[in-house]
C-alpha cells in the first residue's frame, strides 16, 4: 500500500483509528489540531459534515465555501465555512487534488429515485445515527463535502459521479480553526462508482496543534 503513514511517521498523534466500511464516525477536533482522512484502499467516498463545537447550530455551509473560494471543488487551501462565515477547517494537505461538495450524500429515498432500489443503508442513515449520539437530528444534515469523490461539472451543467480512482493512501489534512465537531459517513453506496462497488475502510488520525 503506497504512501500510507504509520503513526510513527507523524508527530503528535492523539488519536488513530480505522473506520470500518459502511460505518459513521465523529469526534470533536480541537482548535489547531489536524484531522487526517486516509482512503486506505482507494476509491472510497467519505461524506463529511462539521459543526462549531461551541454552537452546533452553526454548521458547514457549502454555499459560503463554494462562493468564497469561487470554486466548486474542495482542494488544498480551501476553507470550510459555517453558516455564520466562521472558518471551521482549512485543507492544508491534499494528495488527490479535488473533492466534491455539490452532490450531497446518498440516502434511501435518493437511491429509490435514482436507481429504483430500496436500500436500508446510506450516508444519510449513517449521519442520523452518529448525530443522535450528540443529541442532534436530521435538521443538522446539510449538503456535505464528499472527500475522495469526483463529480466533474460539464459546460452544459451536467454532472455525475465519475469513476476516477482515488489511489490507495490518498489523504487530506484538515486543520481545525476553532473547536469543531466532525461527523463522517464511510459511504456504503453500491449503486454508483463512488466506492468502486466495494466499500472499504478508511483511517482517521488526529494530531495535536
Ligand atoms: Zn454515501
Amino acid at each position: 500500500m503506497s504512501d500510507v503513514p504509520s503513526a510513527s511517521d507523524l508527530q503528535g498523534v492523539v488519536y488513530d483509528a480505522v473506520v470500518p466500511a459502511r460505518t459513521p464516525w465523529s469526534r470533536v477536533i480541537k482548535a489547531g489540531e489536524v484531522l487526517r482522512l486516509i482512503d486506505l484502499e482507494g476509491q472510497q467516498a467519505v461524506d463529511f459534515l462539521c459543526y462549531s463545537a461551541a454552537d452546533p447550530g452553526d454548521r458547514y455551509n457549502s454555499m459560503n465555501t463554494v462562493k468564497v473560494q469561487g470554486n466548486t471543488y474542495v482542494s488544498k487551501g480551501t476553507v470550510l465555512y459555517s453558516d455564520s462565515g466562521l472558518p471551521l477547517f482549512t485543507v492544508i494537505e491534499d494528495s488527490l487534488g479535488q473533492h466534491d461538495t455539490v452532490y450531497g450524500c446518498c440516502s434511501n429515498p435518493n437511491n429509490r429515485l435514482r436507481y429504483g432500489v430500496e436500500t436500508t443503508e446510506s450516508c444519510y442513515s449513517n449521519f442520523l445515527c452518529e448525530l443522535a449520539t450528540h443529541g442532534m437530528d436530521r435538521s443538522a444534515i446539510v449538503s456535505n463535502v464528499n472527500f475522495f469523490m469526483q463529480v466533474p461539472i460539464m459546460p452544459d451543467g451536467g454532472a455525475g459521479v465519475a469513476a476516477d480512482v482515488s489511489p490507495p493512501g490518498s489523504h487530506v489534512d484538515l486543520r481545525a480553526e476553532t473547536d469543531v465537531l466532525a461527523v463522517l459517513s464511510n459511504c456504503p453506496q453500491m449503486h454508483n462508482p463512488c466506492n468502486a462497488y466495494n466499500p472499504t475502510p478508511i483511517r482517521v488520525i488526529v494530531r495535536a496543534a
